[in-house]
């Protein structure tokens, strides 16, 4: 079974917009998601519009603060200090990767808890790994709600997560430590990658590098959810070989049109949450 990202992503958006409706006739506002954009970078220009366009389509009051490469790093710890009293702001993420001379742990720690949307801040990596409700990182999120399509109680499963970034292997492994897995964290200092795989009943691959798991790594009957998105020559690949794998798993999330599209679903998500605990 191939995992349809665009499918659950649009559902999720379109469940989103009803309850937003909602709120807008009980509070009389409507979630505001403020997003702080610094230089050039194509790709993250590119994010931050389709973050603006389905903000959009929601109902999310979405606003885009554009800085130049050089700007000041107090400029911009200002500017986050500003929305953090801002009541209009439900949620402030600011675009990563940062230029060199801006300290990102000091980005990070200066938004309120409450509305850092991605999750990052030390207070809701804290949350999440004891257990505690939280702002999740967005991707990870994702991740989960699709397994959740394929097997909604995950209760025993052996999670294998390839990959132990602080933006998706770490968050990633808490989770599914949540939901009751057994969970394997590897990395790249991991010694035999395959093994491990073989024994999993579940792999989220999230390495960065194209084509890492292969056909004869993947236990019949697993579930694979690929989070890398790389790109070649040939465009756009996972870190999983499709062709491959696709023969042995269970269900498979592609490449692109898998978890790509959850990711912005699960911010303005998390923008929602946001917006519901400020009011409560
Ligand atoms: P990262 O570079 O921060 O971390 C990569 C991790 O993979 C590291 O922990 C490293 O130890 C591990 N690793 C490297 N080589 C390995 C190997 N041979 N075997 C096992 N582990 C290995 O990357 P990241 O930010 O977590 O991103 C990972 C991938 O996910 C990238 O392709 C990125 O573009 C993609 N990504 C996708 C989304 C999305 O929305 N789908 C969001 C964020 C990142």
């Amino acid at each position: 079974m191939i995992i349809d990202g665009k499918k659950t992503a649009a559902k999720l958006r379109e469940d989103l917009k009803k309850k937003i409706t909602s709120l807008k006739s009980a509070y009389n506002s409507v979630p505001g998601l403020t997003v702080i954009l610094i230089g050039e970078d194509p790709a993250s220009k590119i994010y931050v519009k389709n973050k603006e366009k389905f903000s959009k389509e929601v109902g999310v009051n979405s606003e885009v603060i554009r800085y130049p490469q050089n700007v000041e790093e107090k400029v911009v710890l200002d500017k986050i200090k500003e929305l953090n009293n801002n009541k209009k702001v439900s949620g402030i993420l600011v675009q990563l990767p940062l230029p060199k001379h801006i300290n990102k742990k000091q980005v990070i720690e200066t938004i309120l808890p409450d509305k850092d949307v991605d999750g990052f801040h030390p207070v809701n990596v804290g949350n999440l790994s004891s257990g505690h409700d939280s702002n999740i990182p967005c991707t990870p999120l994702g991740c989960l709600l699709l397994l959740k399509e394929i097997e909604k109680n995950l209760t025993g499963k052996h999670a294998v997560v390839i990959g132990r970034s602080n933006l998706n292997g770490k968050p990633m492994t808490q989770l599914l430590l949540k939901e009751n897995c057994t969970v394997t964290v590897t990395h790249s200092k991991t010694k035999d990658l395959k093994s491990e795989c073989n024994r999993a009943d579940i792999i989220i691959a999230a390495a960065g590098i194209p084509k890492l798991v292969k056909g004869d790594w993947i236990k019949k009957g697993a579930i694979v959810i690929d989070v890398g998105i790389n790109k070649t020559k040939s465009g756009l690949v996972g870190d999983v070989d499709f062709e491959q794998v696709s023969k042995v798993a269970k269900a498979i999330t592609p490449v692109p049109g898998g978890v790509g599209p959850m990711t912005i679903a699960c911010l303005l998500n998390n923008t929602v949450e946001c917006f519901k605990r400020s009011n409560s």
